[in-house]
């Protein structure tokens, strides 16, 4: 993972719905699991009704 990835992916790349795939050839995919969206959404998402910042903890910062 890395910051480009990040720039790449939206909000997927820290959204607790999202599963990273890691094909046989390297190449990454996020799928989410949200019910009522599609499985593979255009990357980078901006905005999203579903999304949910993982680790259970909103708006932690600490570090
Ligand atoms: S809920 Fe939204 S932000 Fe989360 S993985 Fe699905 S599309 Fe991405």
């Amino acid at each position: 993972m890395s910051v480009e990835e990040a720039r790449r992916v939206g909000l997927c790349f820290r959204c607790a719905h999202a599963h990273r795939v890691v094909s046989a050839k390297g190449s990454v995919f996020y799928r989410c699991r949200a019910p009522g969206l599609p499985k593979y959404p255009p990357l980078p998402v901006i905005a999203c009704p579903r999304y949910r910042p993982r680790g259970g903890d909103e708006g932690g910062e600490g570090g």
